[in-house]
This record gives structure tokens, C-alpha cells and sequence, in this order.
């Protein structure tokens, strides 16, 4: 295990792929801008994680998550294979690294909807991926989305906001901050970060080997 977990160590660290990771507080609306996103690259997949959360009536195993029990996804640490683990909000989630070569050997970029302790992690890692953070415009909206389905009491209500105010703390890991106030804007930055992500000299000059032979 102790091999697996070196093997891969050196495969995320000298791999040429672009890795995006996208972290917020739920209520910034991060999903919407993902699925928007992923409709317009199609070069870009979507991790599915692993998660002990049980499924909600639409989604579907395989496809939004791996659900797994606790006792599965606990020898699944065991065995390494999780490129990085966390609670969130009372689940185990977490990145298989066995999914993510697969679809990176395939000549896809991974994005990563992942929490604030999941990209801490990844950065410990290998701090070279793009890593950005969706935020509300501000703490009244923040507020009103939290509370928009109605189906929470004013105890949830207070945990749920705490919970977004300590992930709105983490804001200082990532290297772009993209405000939600308009969802097509917001897209269009996400996009637009991505795309000079890819074109960086550094990450761009590892699919050109012509280029890289002139010296
Ligand atoms: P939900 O249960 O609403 O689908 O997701 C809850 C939170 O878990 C989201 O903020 C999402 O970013 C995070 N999450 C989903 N998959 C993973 C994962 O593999 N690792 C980590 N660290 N967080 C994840």
C-alpha cells in the first residue's frame, strides 16, 4: 500500500494535466455554474466522488456520486485510494485517484467541485492545479439563498450559514475569486480562467514537444 501510495504520489506530481479545482459555501451557487460549464467544454469532465451520503431522488450512482457505506469507503482509505477525503456536513466524500487517471489518460481535465479541506489537501500535494472559489455577492444574498427552499428552521438556518461563513474564510487558498451575482457572467469567468489556465506557458508547452526540442 505503502508502493500504491508512492506510485501515485509520483504520478499527480509529474502528470501535465490541467486540474481544476472549484470551491464554495453552498448558496454561491457553484453547481449551477459547473453544469453550465461543463455544457460548453467538452474536454472538461467532472470528478464523480465517492460519498457514504445517501442519494437524492434524481441523482443517479455512478453518475453524481459513488454511493458507498461508511464501511466501503473506509477501506477504500485504507487501500489509498483517495487522492483526498473529508467530512462534510456529516459525510465522507472523497476524490478516487483510480477514476481521475482514467479519465486524464483518456486526454480529458478533470475539474474538481470539492470542499475547502479537500483542495487544502490537494495543495499539500501538488500545489500546481487551478484553484477557484465561488462567491455570493454578498451576505444578504448569501442569506437568501440559504433559506430559498423554505424547508429550514431558523436552528438549520443559523448552521448552515455558519458553516458558509467558516468555508468563506478559505478564500485565501485560491488563486481566482469569482463573484455569483450574475450566472452567465459568472460562467463566462469560470471559462475564461480556464481557458488561460490551459494556455500558461508552463502547462501549454507540455503538449508541444516541436517547441519544446528548439529549446
Ligand atoms: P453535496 O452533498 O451537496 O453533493 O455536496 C456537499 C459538499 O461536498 C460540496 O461542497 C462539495 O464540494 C463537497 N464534495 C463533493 N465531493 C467531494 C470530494 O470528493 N471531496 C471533498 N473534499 N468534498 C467534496
Amino acid at each position: 500500500m505503502v508502493h500504491r501510495k508512492r506510485v501515485w504520489k509520483r504520478y499527480w506530481e509529474t502528470s501535465n494535466k490541467v486540474r481544476v479545482f472549484i470551491s464554495g459555501p453552498s448558496g454561491a451557487g457553484k453547481s449551477t455554474i459547473i453544469r453550465k460549464l461543463l455544457a460548453l467544454d467538452d474536454k472538461l469532465v467532472l470528478s464523480v466522488s465517492y460519498t457514504t451520503r445517501g442519494p437524492r431522488p434524481e441523482e443517479v450512482h455512478g453518475k453524481d456520486y459513488f454511493f458507498v457505506s461508511r464501511e466501503e469507503f473506509e477501506d477504500m482509505i485504507k487501500k489509498g485510494a483517495f487522492l483526498e477525503y473529508a467530512n462534510v456536513h456529516d459525510h465522507l466524500y472523497g476524490t478516487s485517484l483510480d477514476w481521475v487517471r482514467q479519465k486524464e489518460e483518456s486526454g480529458l481535465d478533470v475539474l474538481f467541485d470539492i470542499d475547502v479541506q479537500g483542495v487544502e489537501q490537494v495543495k499539500a500535494k501538488a500545489p500546481q492545479g487551478c484553484f477557484i472559489f465561488v462567491v455570493p455577492p454578498g451576505m444578504d444574498t448569501l442569506k437568501e439563498r440559504l433559506g430559498s427552499r423554505g424547508t429550514e428552521t431558523p436552528e438549520s438556518m443559523k448552521l448552515r450559514l455558519r458553516n458558509a461563513m467558516k468555508e468563506l474564510a478559505y478564500w485565501k487558498n485560491y488563486d481566482y475569486l469569482v463573484v455569483n451575482d450574475d450566472l452567465n457572467r459568472a460562467v463566462r469567468e469560470v471559462s475564461s480562467i480556464i481557458t488561460a489556465f490551459r494556455c500558461k506557458a508552463e502547462n501549454a508547452i507540455k503538449a508541444l514537444g516541436w517547441l519544446q526540442e528548439i529549446g
